[in-house]
C-alpha cells in the first residue's frame, strides 16, 4: 500500500515538474512575443497598405503568427489551471 502511495507521489512530483516547465515556456514565448509585437509595429509604421489574410508584408506575416501563438498560449494556460496538482499537494 505504502508502495503504490509513493509511486503515486513521485508520478505526482514529476507531473509538477513538467507544468513548471511549460509554464517557463509559457513565460519565455510571451516575453518573444513582446518582441515580436515591438517589431511589429516599428514594420508598421513605414505605410498603409491594403491588408488580407495571405498577406506577404513581413510585419504582416509576423502578425498573423503572433496571433496564432498567443491563441495557442491562452489554450495551454487555460489546461494547466484544470489540472489540480497546481494548486498544491492535494493528494498528500
Ligand atoms: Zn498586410
Amino acid at each position: 500500500m505504502n508502495e503504490a502511495l509513493d509511486a503515486l507521489q513521485k508520478t505526482i512530483a514529476e507531473a509538477e515538474q513538467t507544468v513548471d516547465t511549460a509554464i517557463s515556456l509559457v513565460d519565455r514565448l510571451q516575453a518573444e512575443n513582446k518582441q515580436l509585437r515591438a517589431e511589429n509595429e516599428r514594420l508598421s509604421a513605414d505605410g498603409i497598405h491594403t491588408c488580407h489574410d495571405q498577406c506577404p508584408r513581413y510585419a504582416c506575416v509576423l502578425r498573423r503568427e503572433r496571433d496564432a501563438a498567443l491563441a495557442d498560449v491562452e489554450r495551454l494556460r487555460q489546461a494547466l489551471r484544470v489540472l489540480p496538482f497546481k494548486d498544491g499537494n492535494k493528494y498528500e
